[in-house]
């Protein structure tokens, strides 16, 4: 499912393996979607094929969760959801789409 996308592969830190906070840091050159915790991203930690000059993205666990299995969502509005992020890549999903749905199509109906 491209929804897979928006979330982390793992709740944990791939660094330093604690649980991660409500926000943390996906990496978006490492092939496997490298997870960071703020901590660890903090103080410039490397793995095996991450570099700490990679580019990432900070990404919040509670909104991806309130978007995906919030209970205003109908199965129409997901499968909408499905082909925005497609449209417009993961690395814009968490924030973007919650504002789109929140100020949009579930506001107005
Ligand atoms: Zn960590
Ligand atoms: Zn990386």
């Amino acid at each position: 499912m491209e929804i897979d996308d928006c979330q982390p592969p793992a709740e944990i830190c791939q660094k330093c393996r604690e649980a991660l906070n409500e926000r943390f840091i996906k990496c978006t050159q490492c092939p496997n979607s490298l997870i960071l915790c703020l901590k660890c991203f903090s103080q410039g930690e490397e793995l095996e094929s991450h570099d700490n000059s990679h580019d990432y993205e900070v990404h919040s666990k509670n909104s991806v969760r309130l978007m995906l299995f919030g209970d205003r969502w109908t199965v129409e509005e997901e499968s909408s959801l499905l082909e925005a992020v497609e449209h417009f890549g993961f690395g814009k999903c968490e924030e973007h789409y919650l504002l789109y749905y929140v100020d949009g199509s579930i506001g107005k109906s």
